[in-house]
């Protein structure tokens, strides 16, 4: 090749003169195509909480923290990869959260890309898991029917309360005995009762 450098120029010259080609991202928004995905968004009227979607996000995009009576959704969106797994397989009749179609903005601070929801958390009054959102039992309350729910004394709590009933105090002793199944207990804990009062 004959010479370079004056071939290079002449490239740069001509570059520089065409303007600018590139798209203008990110100041320029970019419009999506039909069917595109997007970011998921929560759906707070159809979001229960329950947890679902965080175990089954490839990416690991969804954080709980289960923290005194709060649980705590984060949705990283510098994380998702908007694979839509989240909607797909939410166990709700419509999903609790919705493919926006649109794309996370582009920055450099991460806290900003993300979304919280909060929670009213139910624990165990006995040794303090958490049980699930309280929206969560009351949905499962609804699902099982008003028969098993009276077979279940944590379901009629929930129901209680639905109807105005404040939940009762929970009982502080060293001992587990019979009327503690009359308050919020994990699976654990209510077996734990059970067997005490068979092995009396
Ligand atoms: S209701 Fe759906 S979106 Fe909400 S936490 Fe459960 S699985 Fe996730
Ligand atoms: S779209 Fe995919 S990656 Fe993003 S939060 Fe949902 S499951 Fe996770």
């Amino acid at each position: 090749m004959r010479f370079p450098k004056l071939r290079e120029l002449l490239e740069t010259l001509r570059a520089v003169s065409s303007g600018i080609l590139s798209r203008g991202f990110p100041s320029l928004h970019r419009n999506t195509v039909p069917g595109y995905r997007g970011k998921p968004v929560p759906d707070p009227e159809w979001c229960i909480g329950c947890r679902g979607c965080a175990g089954v996000c490839p990416a690991e995009a969804i954080l709980i923290e289960d923290k005194q009576g709060v649980r705590r959704i984060t949705r990283l969106y510098d994380r998702c990869v908007y694979c839509g797994e989240c909607r797909e397989l939410c166990p709700r009749p419509s999903p609790g959260v919705v493919l926006s179609g649109e794309n996370e903005p582009p920055g450099t601070d991460r806290k900003v890309m993300r979304r919280v929801q909060e929670f009213e958390l139910v624990r165990c009054t006995r040794c303090r898991a958490p049980l699930g959102t309280k929206a969560q039992l009351r949905e499962a309350a609804r699902k099982i029917g008003p028969a098993l729910v009276s077979a279940s004394p944590d379901m009629l709590l929930i129901e209680q309360e639905r109807l105005g009933i404040p939940f009762p105090p929970a009982l502080r002793r060293k001992q587990v005995m019979r009327p503690d199944i009359f308050t919020f207990l994990c699976p654990v804990c209510r077996n734990t009762v059970y067997r005490a009062e068979s092995d009396k």
